[in-house]
């Protein structure tokens, strides 16, 4: 794009979380001096003679400035090599899979994945020859024991999951996936790049759903992917531009599937991801508080928070994280009485998705989670999830307060 000539020379690489979050690819505009990256709200670029690309733009499909500025910007945020930004998450994982995966190929996926990941790969990748198999990420045996060496292509890891909050070991699970000549691709879209960076950890690829966290306004649907430096394809797969380069491959799908971020998409995403690091620093702090209101309340049976030092994975995720998150789920003992909690809340909205500055709280059984009902990704259902917003933490355990009065009558 239209770089600062003052400012293109600086490395931002070196430079902290926040100052990545708001410089890397948003130099100011060299024509008008623009502080924050315009909306480029357009197809096509004029040539200067046939071939005469002002700055490589050429049609929006496959490159936009508004997206390029995102684009960078996340790439410095995960401290990867590139970034690519998608329509939404699962756009992003589409495309990620086919550039890496061929007919025959073995995935191993979390047994509590994202519902829409897990229907990706079983309905949409498994007709197209794509095998998968569920495994336990907590457990790095479990994991090793579903690799079918030479055949598993990509291990799949989310860390935290969703909903029941597991925590994946990713350095070690790196370590098991590079031995088996598979790409681990961590799912960060919980832990944002803030909070944990999977590819320092040794990641190949990071995948993000943008809509929540980075977004973090519950106004946009959005998806990226950030590849690591040097990240090689699966062994023995040559992408379609001739190299072994994992970014090679990305770029030549992302523009041949075309499933980009539009321009306006891109700008809000990016102006999301400048504030991500104030957000994360209150989500934190208000989910630590609910979570233990939530262990002390004797409607609730659990409370699910990697924070808390009862959690199975608490170790590993204060190595790996700077920070626990946002989302904490729990359990009533009953479905009726969980239902009853998500319907009496007022200021906690009864909604799907996560991430935003507003708490939202569901029923993962019956929402988020009803498409892998009966599966091996089956939810209990007295659990409830809560996103917990950054509004005043105290009137967000008044709220939850009250809701669980009512469920106690349910
Ligand atoms: C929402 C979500 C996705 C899918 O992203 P979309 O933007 O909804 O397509 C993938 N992974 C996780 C963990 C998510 O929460």
């Amino acid at each position: 794009m239209t770089t600062d000539p003052l400012a293109a020379g600086y490395d931002w690489s070196s430079a902290g979380f926040s100052t990545r979050a708001i410089h890397a690819g948003q130099e100011a505009d060299a024509t008008t001096g623009a502080v924050v990256p315009p909306i480029y709200q357009v197809s096509t670029y004029k040539q200067d003679g046939v071939g005469g690309l002002r700055g490589g733009y050429e049609y929006s499909r496959s490159a936009n400035p508004t997206r390029t500025a995102l684009e960078e910007a996340l790439a410095a945020a995960e401290g990867g090599a590139a970034g690519f930004a998608f329509a939404s998450g699962l756009a992003a994982e589409d495309t990620l899979l086919r550039a890496v995966l061929r007919p025959g190929d073995h995935v191993v996926v979390p047994d509590d994945a994202y519902g829409g990941t897990y229907r990706l790969v079983a309905r949409v990748f498994g007709p197209w020859g794509i095998e998968h198999t569920p495994a336990h990420l907590s457990d790095p045996g479990a994991v090793l024991a579903a690799i079918q060496p030479g055949r598993t292509k990509v291990v799949w890891v989310e860390t935290p999951t969703n909903p029941l909050l597991g925590i994946a070991d990713i350095a070690e699970l790196a370590a098991h996936a590079r031995s088996a000549g598979a790409l681990l691709v961590v799912d960060n879209t919980f832990a944002t790049p803030y909070l944990q960076n999977p590819i320092a950890l040794g990641a190949d690829v990071v995948v993000h759903s943008t809509t929540k966290y980075v977004g973090g306004h519950s106004d946009v649907v959005g998806g990226a992917l950030v590849v690591a430096d040097g990240a090689q394809l699966p062994v023995g797969l040559e992408g379609p531009t001739g190299t072994t380069n994992v970014a090679d491959a990305v770029r030549f799908h992302q523009n041949a599937s075309g499933a980009v971020a539009g321009p306006f998409d891109a700008w809000l995403t990016l102006r999301g991801l400048r504030t991500l690091a104030v957000r994360m620093d209150r989500h934190v702090a208000n989910a630590t508080r609910v979570a233990q209101f939530l262990v002390e309340h004797d409607a609730v049976t659990h409370v699910i928070y990697p924070g808390l030092e009862q959690h199975p994975g608490h170790e590993v995720a204060a190595r790996q994280m700077r920070g626990f998150g946002g989302m904490v789920s729990f359990r009533t003992g009953s479905e009726a009485s969980a239902l009853a909690v998500c319907g009496a809340t007022q200021v906690f909205t009864l909604a799907e998705s996560l991430g935003g500055v507003e708490s939202l709280i569901e029923h993962p059984h019956r929402m988020t989670h009803g498409s892998v009902a009966g599966t091996a990704l089956e939810v209990p259902d007295d659990l409830v999830r809560i996103s917990v917003g950054i509004e005043d933490v105290d009137d967000l355990l008044a709220d939850l307060d009250q809701a669980l009065a009512a469920g106690r009558t349910a």
